[in-house]
């Protein structure tokens, strides 16, 4: 008898070991999430014929691609977009509501990840004075690190500091971000480390950033075959300083020091190969995918928005950075096989939102699009508390789309906020521009459970935002006539790409609506971890094995 139980103990330690060790040899080594900047849906399709089988063409072949992701939400800005991927979330639970915004608490305009609290590593300069401690809630790299007792590596890197350190999470080992002017530097902040790692010091000292700023930025492939691409030289694109004319090529070891310097870097398709490149060293350097833990490495691709900005979706710009960075993403993703081998990580790749066509170009082909008038729309507002209220003190600031209203001053005079703001949403409607509006107090009372009501909803915080929210017509910018941006709720702005690949993926295509509050979820659960302590997406479960 004695025998037999101890034979039946051995035989269930052995299964359950054999279980257990089966199990975590399943899980992915590394989730690599490659966040795109600016990237439209309709770049993967738009420059397809081109693009290699190595690259976004691997990817969404062997991977799962998401044809109809979305941000729910409003604005579609760089920050908001970064921590809405990897909080699982909109603003209106996890804080960052734009890249800047008004803080009517400090009563001063905020940058989302400042924080005077910390100090630079890596130069003497302020850029390093970074947290991301303005994000209310977890990250699924935090969650992760919470699932391993704070084992395992979490990473971020971006050119721009935001896109970093806010899906690095609260508790990353570390996040860097390129500083130009001067020196051209991976740099970070002592929120995670005191002095950067040898593997960052020695990539700063290496002459990779003055390598790609030593030739001039022409096209890949005989300009002649663009042909998914506008004519070159058009009256739509801006210009780098000191260029007399928007084509190419575009002399960068000449316009270096008129346009910053290093700062240039960011602007070319060179500053994500050169992004890449400090990917790559850190995989090495911190030993990435090479424990017993699963590691998170957060790269995000900034100089697709930056040409973006500056010559629009419709550019030969635009579609030579494509076919440059689908190269880039090919040989990372051959990089990532042979370090930490093929199918032992995983990679989802998206974009933080997406881009209008310039609106001057649109208006060219008669298809409907404005520019709004900002300091006409403040005067404007300003008149209209003045008739009806007389004062023009009682607007605090106006800036993304948001009015705040100065509290102190409506009850110091006997005025009733709520009359004011409904007064406002009103009177502001016969602004030449603004296409929708509402009062905060409307978007506390009533659920709006689709379309782009919905997303201002999402993107509106009751603790921090302001008073009356905005709309304004489809393609309507308010910058200068040259280039584009993005912050809307409609579809340019929101469609984005969305591909799961690598370990625990299934192949395949999904034409059904998701979120982009969907991938942190989702990413949790491949990993059987906790979703980020606020998450309101769905697990994709059709892109999961
Ligand atoms: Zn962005």
């Amino acid at each position: 008898m004695k025998n037999i139980i101890f034979f039946l103990l051995t035989f269930s330690v052995f299964f359950t070991g054999c279980k257990l060790k089966e199990s975590k040899q399943q899980e992915p080594k590394l989730i690599v999430g490659i966040v795109i900047d600016q990237m439209r849906y309709d770049y993967l399709t738009r420059f397809s014929d081109r693009y290699s089988e190595n690259g976004f063409k691997r990817l969404l072949k062997n991977g799962f691609s998401i044809e109809n992701a979305y941000y729910n939400l409003i604005p579609t800005y760089t920050a908001v977009g970064h921590a809405s991927i990897y909080t699982g979330t909109t603003p209106d639970n996890h804080g960052i509501i734009s890249n800047n915004w008004y803080d009517k608490f400090l009563k001063k305009t905020i940058y989302c990840v400042d924080d005077d609290i910390y100090r630079t590593v890596g130069n003497n300069s302020d850029a390093g004075k970074k947290s991301p401690s303005r994000m209310y809630t977890t990250t699924v790299t935090d969650q992760l690190h919470l699932a391993q007792n704070m084992n395992g590596k979490t990473i971020g890197i971006a050119i721009k500091d935001r896109s970093a350190i806010l899906p690095a999470g609260h508790t990353a080992n570390a996040a860097y971000w390129f500083h130009g002017k001067q020196k051209g530097q991976w740099i970070s902040s002592n929120f995670y480390m005191e002095n950067l790692p040898n593997w960052v010091t020695d990539f700063n000292n290496s002459d990779k950033a003055n390598n790609y700023l030593k030739t001039p930025w022409n096209t890949l492939y005989d300009i002649n075959t663009y042909t998914n691409s506008i004519i070159d030289n058009n009256l739509f694109e801006g210009k780098f300083k000191g260029e007399t004319a928007t084509s190419f090529p575009h002399d960068i070891p000449n316009l270096k020091v008129t346009n910053g310097n290093f700062d240039i870097l960011k602007g070319i398709p060179a500053g994500n190969s050169f992004t890449a490149d400090f990917a790559k060293a850190a995989i090495l350097g911190e030993n990435l995918g090479k424990s017993e833990f699963t590691d998170f490495l957060a790269v995000s691709f900034s100089s697709t928005d930056y040409i973006g900005h500056q010559f629009g979706p419709a550019s030969k710009e635009i579609e030579d950075t494509y076919l440059r960075l689908d190269k880039d993403i090919a040989d990372l993703l051959s990089f990532l096989d042979k370090q930490i081998g093929k199918n032992k990580y995983t990679v989802f790749l998206t974009a933080d939102h997406a881009a209008v066509d310039v609106p001057a170009y649109l208006q060219s082909l008669k298809i409907p699009a404005h520019y709004f008038d900002i300091q006409k729309f403040k005067q404007s507002a300003l008149e209209i508390t003045k008739k009806y209220f007389n004062s023009i003190e009682l607007i605090e600031n106006i800036s993304n789309y948001q009015i705040f209203l100065n509290k102190q001053k409506i009850e110091s005079l006997g005025l009733d906020k709520n009359k004011v703001a409904d007064k406002l949403v009103e009177e502001i409607l016969n602004f030449e521009g603004i296409y929708k509006a509402v009062t905060a107090r409307t978007l506390q009372t009533t659920r709006f459970f689709d379309g782009i009501m919905n997303s201002l909803q999402n993107g509106y915080n009751q603790k921090i935002s302001g008073d009356v929210m905005m709309i304004p017509y489809p393609a309507t910018l308010i910058r200068g006539r040259t280039g584009t941006s993005h912050g809307s709720g409609y579809s340019y702005d929101t469609h984005i790409p969305l591909i799961f690949y690598g370990n625990g993926i299934k192949k395949g295509v999904s034409k059904s609506k998701y979120e982009i509050i969907d991938i942190a979820p989702t990413i949790a659960n491949l990993l059987r971890i906790e979703a980020p302590n606020s998450s309101t997406g769905k697990i994709i479960t059709e892109a999961l094995k």
